[in-house]
């Protein structure tokens, strides 16, 4: 026997001052990253410890608007809270990063599936594009063909 339920529980986190100057240079229309003093790797979005070596990580960069996709995905099926589909999301590797950030793709035809591989080919260059008022959420943009 199975009885249906729902557990709706709102809340709030601290997301650390890493997160929180990232959502804060969004309003900004700028992306930043955080640079490992030892690897130098910088990973987008910041973090306060570099996930290679595992040190603290306190420099804050700001890095391009421009970059490559390493990763993507077409959505065809919904989801509960899920946007409509068919959508697009990619990893992207800004400039002057070493680590990719995921957000929607848009600009791109998705009705016609057998173009997609074409037009979101891996590797392929994209931009971001903000939306007319960022207000520091990772909604704030997307990605476009370049
Ligand atoms: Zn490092």
């Amino acid at each position: 026997m199975r009885i249906p339920g729902e557990w709706r529980i709102p809340y709030n986190y601290t997301i650390g001052d890493s997160a929180t100057s990232f959502f804060e240079a969004l309003r900004e229309r700028r992306i930043l990253g955080c640079r490992c003093a030892s690897c130098e790797r910088v990973a987008v979005p910041p973090k306060s410890f570099c996930e290679h070596c595992f040190l603290p990580v306190t420099e804050l960069v700001e890095v391009g608007q421009h970059g490559v996709i390493e990763a993507v995905t077409v959505v065809t099926a919904p989801f509960a809270g899920s946007p409509p589909v068919p959508y697009a999301v990619a990893y992207v590797r800004l400039e002057g990063a070493t680590s990719a950030i995921a957000n929607y793709v848009q600009g791109v035809d998705l009705s016609d599936v057998t173009t997609l591989p074409a037009a979101l080919k891996i590797g392929s260059d994209v931009q971001v594009v903000f939306g007319d008022e960022p207000a520091g959420r990772v909604t704030d943009f997307w990605f476009e063909p370049a």
